[in-house]
């Protein structure tokens, strides 16, 4: 057949999680918990599927789920969402953003994205018939280039993709950055699709800057996040994308051919589960133990440790234990070493190699333990 993403194989993660399963390698690769989540969020969907609520929901979603989504995201970010007009349950953040440019999008219509970037937005765009346009992040900080963006915006951009907490390179926007992003598309009428599954986890007492805080962006933002980062359950791809009534409209004439709506008993489930801030307010110092458990480890190895202020990644610099490229590093780090990580290069369009590779540290700590002992041979 002639495809239509000709340039597109099976995805990293898939790939890397076949390699570690095969060699019996620590999956530090792709990103999900090895954990389980709390028994009370179990407890909340299994009651909801004994209570019967198994049939279609309505096509957005659980009014009592958009209603809790709304009153975080106030609560948060101090901006209301209508969680009739405004708030859209999802099979995950990745439905969200494929949806969010399928509806937005139009053939020859550029769409920005900063390198390295979340594997799934460039075959995206492509399948909205938009063009991309790749803009690198800073080499070597990651942090947002302003000046690069600027150039790249045209008459023919229809929207820019950002990701803060950023997956893979763990770096976090600050406020000033966000204030400096809103003044540059004040003058247009570019569209944000802001990737923000990694909310939660934010580290050493930095705040998450959602484009929810900020009225210019949030004016033209989709807002998309994960409910399987959030509450450990990667697997149940829940997810859901805020954005002013007109996108919201435009966003759910996809929707509802797409998905049409999302798992019942889930969606039940997490509105019960989430009356209770704990599990989301104590999320930035779980993880920032572990963060530390697992840099305190690596620091004793010759990979050099890049920044992790937020997301439950690190990436690290392999150029003083290996030749090797990244790629090949991560094959062989899997099959030799028994560890499984994720070449950077996997996030940029042309491979461009850096000598980094990403671990993910959402698990327990013995399993990083011992990926640790395994490290230390390097
Ligand atoms: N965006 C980013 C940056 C991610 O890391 C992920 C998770 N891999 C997703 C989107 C997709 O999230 P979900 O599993 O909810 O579809
Ligand atoms: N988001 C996860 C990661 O970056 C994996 C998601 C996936 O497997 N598609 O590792």
């Amino acid at each position: 057949v002639q495809s239509k993403l000709p340039a597109v194989g099976t995805t990293i993660f898939t790939v890397m999680s076949a390699l570690a399963a095969e060699k019996g390698a620590v999956n530090l690769g792709q990103g999900f918990p090895d954990f389980d989540c709390d028994p009370r969020l179990v407890g909340a969907v299994t009651q909801a599927m004994t209570r019967g609520l198994n049939q279609y929901p309505p096509m957005t979603g659980v009014p009592a789920l958009r209603e809790a989504v709304a009153a975080k995201v106030q609560a948060l970010h101090g901006h209301r969402y209508d969680a009739g007009s405004e708030i859209t349950i999802t099979a995950g953040a990745t439905q969200a953003i494929i949806t969010a440019i399928l509806a937005v999008v139009r053939p020859g219509d550029e769409v920005i994205v900063l390198e390295p970037c979340y594997d799934s937005y460039v075959p995206n765009i492509e399948l909205a018939g938009g063009t991309v346009v790749r803009v690198p992040l800073t080499p070597g900080s990651f942090r947002p280039d302003f000046d690069r963006i600027a150039a790249a915006i045209n008459g023919r951009t229809r929207a820019l993709l950002i990701n803060t907490p950023h997956n893979p390179s763990a770096t976090v926007w600050t406020r000033e950055e966000m204030l400096r992003l809103s003044q540059l598309l004040a003058p247009t009428e570019v569209l944000l699709i802001s990737d923000e599954v990694y909310e939660h986890m934010v580290f050493d007492g930095q705040a998450h800057q959602s484009a929810a805080r900020f009225p210019g962006l949030a004016a033209r933002a989709f807002i998309v996040s994960s409910f399987g980062k959030t509450y450990h359950v990667t697997g149940w791809k829940v997810g859901f994308v805020a954005a002013p009534a007109p996108l919201s409209a435009e966003f759910r004439k996809v929707h509802q051919f797409n998905v049409f709506t999302v798992n019942t008993p889930v969606q039940h489930g997490l509105a019960q589960y989430m009356a209770d801030p704990a599990p989301y307010r104590d999320l930035p110092a779980f993880y920032q133990r572990k963060r530390d458990l697992f840099r305190e480890g690596l620091a004793r190895t010759r990979l050099r440790l890049l920044p992790s202020e937020g997301s439950y990644f690190q990436c690290v610099d392999i150029s003083g234990v290996s030749d090797l490229a990244e790629d090949a590093f991560c094959q062989w780090l899997t099959s030799e070493i028994g560890v499984a990580a994720i070449p950077l290069s996997a996030f940029y369009g042309d491979g461009f190699d850096q000598r980094v590779v990403r671990f993910c540290f959402a698990k327990k700590d013995e399993t990083l333990r011992l990926a640790l002992e395994r490290l230390a041979r390097l």
